[in-house]
């Protein structure tokens, strides 16, 4: 008897909290947002984050900006509302930013040390948890297609360098000269990068390339692993992502950079890495982040914010800042975007700024760069 009685206040202590939550609305709206009579769409990109301050940007750096985040934001809402999936619009727009110039992303990807351009992409379904990823591309126009063919025309998620270039021959991917990823910019970035590198510790032996395609001899030079590949003063990092929910209710993210200015050794961060940079399950949400990439793969960012979300009950918006925190605690910086399958959005980052767009709940594009 007495065990019953227990058992009966165990049962109400536990139901108590959840039926004051279902009373107040929260769980029938949510459910009614996602009716097949009611479907919701839901789309975010963001195009990098970093010291992006206030003031920083001119008026027309600013403004040209924020005309291609609309277009890019736009473009895949459209395909969204025309009932194209959350990959489709995830690619779309994703596309469309890999072709500025603005972003550090296919055209405007930022320098290696060698005076390269390498570019990593990822992109994954929520429905199926299928994923596709590459690395280490630099002929691939547009990255984020390939990854989206590693995808779905091939039995693997990652493919790097050689190899995926091959592949995107094969399925007949753009496949561009080198040189087209040159922009004066980023060059520019990398010099400077250089210099200060120089000017730090005389004694080291930094290889300082004169154009793209004059390889500096790096063989006989030692290189200091710890080398700046990046700068919080001075850099802005671009780059860009979008997350999306289609009319079935499915989830996509991907995400596409070059990378971080001057970096060595083939190195690749955190955007091709599935759980990373980069993930989606309709289960909990969809995620693509931006920032330090060695610290987005140590936390595993895509993957901590959906399982605060689906095992801890976390509302997105909370499961996204609580793993920013943890990864400001380690000492990166950066920002994620993420969409739950309500249509819930999630936008947090730590850095400065984040070039970001959604589209609101009266479907209004919404473009903010700036905390
Ligand atoms: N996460 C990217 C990387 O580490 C860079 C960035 O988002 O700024 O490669």
């Amino acid at each position: 008897m007495k065990k019953s009685l227990s058992c009966l206040l165990a049962v109400f202590l536990f139901a108590a909290p959840l039926l004051t939550l279902a009373q107040k609305g929260s769980f029938a709206e949510i459910k009614q947002l996602q009716s097949p009579q009611n479907p919701r769409l839901g789309f975010v990109i963001h195009g990098g984050a970093g010291v992006i301050k206030r003031g920083s940007l001119s008026p027309e750096r600013e403004a040209e900006y924020r005309k291609k985040l609309e277009e890019a934001v736009l473009a895949g809402y459209k395909a969204l509302q025309d009932g194209k999936t959350s990959l489709d619009a995830v690619e779309i727009a994703i596309r469309i930013l890999e072709d500025s110039p603005l972003f550090n992303a296919g055209k405007g990807a930022v320098f290696t040390n060698d005076g390269k351009n390498e570019l990593d992409a990822s992109i994954m379904n929520g429905k199926t948890l299928a994923a596709g990823a590459v690395a280490g591309l630099h002929r691939v126009k547009n990255p984020i297609t390939l990854a989206r063919a590693v995808m779905e025309k091939s039995p693997h998620v990652m493919m790097i360098s050689d190899g995926a270039e091959k592949f995107a021959a094969e399925q007949r991917i753009e496949l561009v000269d080198p040189k087209y990823f040159f922009t004066q910019e980023r060059w520019d970035d990398l010099q400077r990068i250089l210099e200060r590198e120089k000017s730090n510790s005389p004694k080291s032996q930094v290889p300082s390339p004169k154009s793209e395609n004059e390889k500096p001899n790096t063989k006989n030079q030692k290189q200091n692993p710890k080398s700046e590949i990046r700068n919080p003063k001075s850099e802005k990092y671009g780059t860009v992502g979008a997350v999306a929910l289609d009319k079935d209710g499915n989830l996509a993210a991907g995400t596409s950079t070059g990378g971080m200015t001057n970096k060595r050794f083939g190195r690749v961060g955190d955007v091709p890495i599935i759980g990373a940079g980069t993930f989606a399950d309709n289960d909990s949400c969809a995620v693509s982040a931006t920032g330090w990439g060695e610290f987005f793969i140590r936390v595993g960012v895509g993957r901590s914010i959906a399982t605060l979300m689906e095992y801890r009950a976390l509302p997105i918006q909370q499961a996204a800042d609580t793993t920013l925190a943890k990864v400001k605690t380690l000492g990166g910086d950066g920002g994620v975007i993420a969409i739950d399958k309500f249509g819930n959005i999630g936008i947090s980052f730590n850095s400065e700024g984040m070039y970001r767009a959604y589209i609101d709940s009266s479907g209004k594009p919404v473009v903010e760069i700036y905390k």
